[in-house]
């Protein structure tokens, strides 16, 4: 039995080469060729999370001829002319020049480059080359720029188009074997040992709103703008999952044409737009940290919701003098925690945060995740900064409790701010939801304080719009409650490495709604020049006008 099979096995593989052997003599006798063929992988799309897309691939060419190796067969040149579009004449003196290598002006699709692929093998044309262009197209335009990226000559030079290369690119494919008549590869000819299966790249669905992406994108432009900054940050946050809806960023540029945008920035005159602040800059949070302050004054027993202390508009720390100046009052009178949010009183959180103490601090900060990188997929994320040796831990602390002494992305410090939303759990930020068929998972939370601490503060963070004397007021929505924190942070100075008495970071961070926190907000504009520079009246325009299109647009589930 076990001999039979395998003579028979032995005979089938016998008579396999045999009829191999006779088609390839067949295909010698016919004058067929060997031949390379490379099939260039597509690029993978990128689409936002309701399928619209936000980078395409459309397939073109740029044709190559070297006249001296171009037939002048008027056959040839009859039917050439037709997909070059250029007269059969005209072909022919070009063959006849015998001129060397030049480029044909016009792409070419790649049903025009099919055509011309089998008239050269039909006529044994040598002389026409193609070069795929890679052309690229961004229905969003400079409203996703900074976040999808561009390609420069091909090269993915920023954004997801840099950062997912190796999942969007794939891989080109090789066919070489016998052709026949008509220029394709024969499949049973073909060179398996040297072939290979071309494998385009992968398609990535992302968690933005290409709509709500570019609203924000306008509104952050027209307040940058307004207020001649350097740059600013609109990232709206789904609480919940920490789906990023929007991750809009000025300045930007257009990503078919960025050269303008990128000599402007090597000049000096703007930031530059290949890197995205959301996740590539680091900045002082600044007052919305006194959110985070109490949360933790609270959690850990160093306050109660009637904890009190007196404003006289400074306090001296050490050699230090910390002001409640900035907000131009001779001091808040008694603050509670709830007051220290409403009114922002740099002394009140000052002083908690010496009494949270540097133990409480140290262990929440290596918790939070301010001081990871940013994991969503773009490349050029920076680490959030802290100095855990700093000489002076006192003033320290007493700085950090206003969001001080240390620095952080934009994006690291919106995910915090979910456990505010998320009964005490921070969300990881989650950009990237699909490549290519399998889901990107959610990463389960980081809890950060018990539901009643979170729950309480943001409460708190309701007055700083709802309430009479709230920082946000100017902010309110008619129909709904928001809740929220401003920021206005002094900058250091890069030249000097001191506190600037004119760099501000101008914030507000805020929930929609304040009921019902399903969206988490967080707009920053680094260095306004002009036209104020308090954070709830330079940033809290782009918050509003974000709100307001989320509860209109019915994105906010629980409205009508
Ligand atoms: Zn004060």
């Amino acid at each position: 039995m076990g001999a039979g099979f395998l003579l028979a096995g032995a005979q089938h593989v016998r008579l396999a080469s045999v009829l191999r052997a006779d088609r390839l003599r067949i295909a010698e006798a016919n004058d067929q060729l060997t031949h390379r063929d490379t099939i260039p992988a597509q690029r993978g799309t990128i689409l936002d999370h309701n399928g619209s897309v936000l980078a395409r691939t459309e397939e073109a060419y740029h044709v190559t001829i070297t006249p001296k190796l171009l037939t002048d067969s008027r056959a040839f040149w009859v039917r050439a002319s037709e997909v070059l579009g250029i007269p059969a004449d005209q072909g022919i003196a070009l063959a006849r020049s015998g001129r060397g290598g030049l480029d044909f002006p016009e792409k070419i699709d790649r049903e025009r480059r099919k055509r011309l692929l089998e008239l050269c093998r039909t006529f044994r044309v040598d002389g026409i080359g193609f070069v795929p262009t890679g052309e690229r197209t961004y229905p969003a335009g400079p409203s996703a720029a900074t976040v999808i990226g561009f390609l420069k000559d091909g090269v993915p030079a920023s954004g997801l188009e840099k950062g997912l290369n190796e999942t969007l690119r794939g891989e080109d494919g090789v066919q070489v074997g016998f052709i026949d008549r008509n220029g394709s590869v024969i499949p049973w000819l073909r060179d398996e040992g040297l072939s290979r299966e071309v494998q385009h790249g992968a398609d990535v669905v992302l968690t933005l709103d290409r709509d709500l992406q570019a609203f924000a994108s306008e509104r952050l432009a027209e307040v940058c703008e307004y207020h001649g900054a350097w740059q600013g940050v609109a990232i709206v946050l789904e609480s919940h999952t920490g789906n990023v809806r929007a991750l809009a960023t000025w300045p930007t540029f257009d990503p078919t044409d960025p050269l303008p945008a990128l000599q402007r920035a090597q000049k000096g005159e703007t930031a530059s737009p290949e890197i995205n602040p959301a996740v590539s800059v680091l900045l002082e949070p600044g007052s919305t940290f006194k959110s985070f302050t109490v949360a933790l004054g609270l959690e850990s027993g160093a306050l109660t919701p009637n904890s009190s202390i007196s404003c006289k508009g400074s306090i001296p720390v050490g050699s230090h003098v910390i002001h409640c100046a900035l907000h131009g009052s001779p001091g808040h009178g008694a603050v509670d925690p709830a007051r220290c949010i409403e009114v922002s009183c740099n002394v009140a959180a000052a002083t908690w945060g010496m009494a949270i103490g540097k133990e409480r601090w140290y262990d929440f900060l290596k918790r939070s995740g301010l001081l990871e990188k940013p994991d969503v997929g773009l490349p050029g994320a920076l680490s959030g900064q802290f100095n855990w040796n700093e000489y002076d831990k006192r003033i320290q602390i007493a700085t950090l409790g206003f969001g001080q002494s240390i620095t952080v992305t934009p994006l690291q410090l919106a995910s915090l701010f979910t456990a505010f939303a998320n009964d005490g759990v921070a969300v990881h930020p989650r950009l990237i939801e699909k490549v290519g068929s399998s889901r990107v998972q959610v990463r389960p939370g980081v809890p950060l304080f018990r539901a009643e601490t979170a729950r309480t503060v943001l409460q708190m963070m309701k007055a700083v719009v709802q309430g009479e004397h709230g920082t946000g007021r100017a902010l309110r929505i008619e129909g709904v409650e928001i809740a929220g924190k401003s920021g206005t942070a002094q900058k250091r100075d890069p030249k000097t490495g001191r506190m600037s008495n004119s760099l501000y970071v101008s914030s507000f961070v805020g929930y929609v709604s304040a009921d019902s926190p399903e969206y988490t907000v967080l707009v920053m504009v680094d260095s306004p020049k002009k036209n104020g520079y308090y954070g709830a009246a330079v940033a809290g325009p782009v918050f509003r006008a974000i709100a307001e299109y989320l509860l209109k647009s019915g994105m906010v589930r629980g409205q009508g």
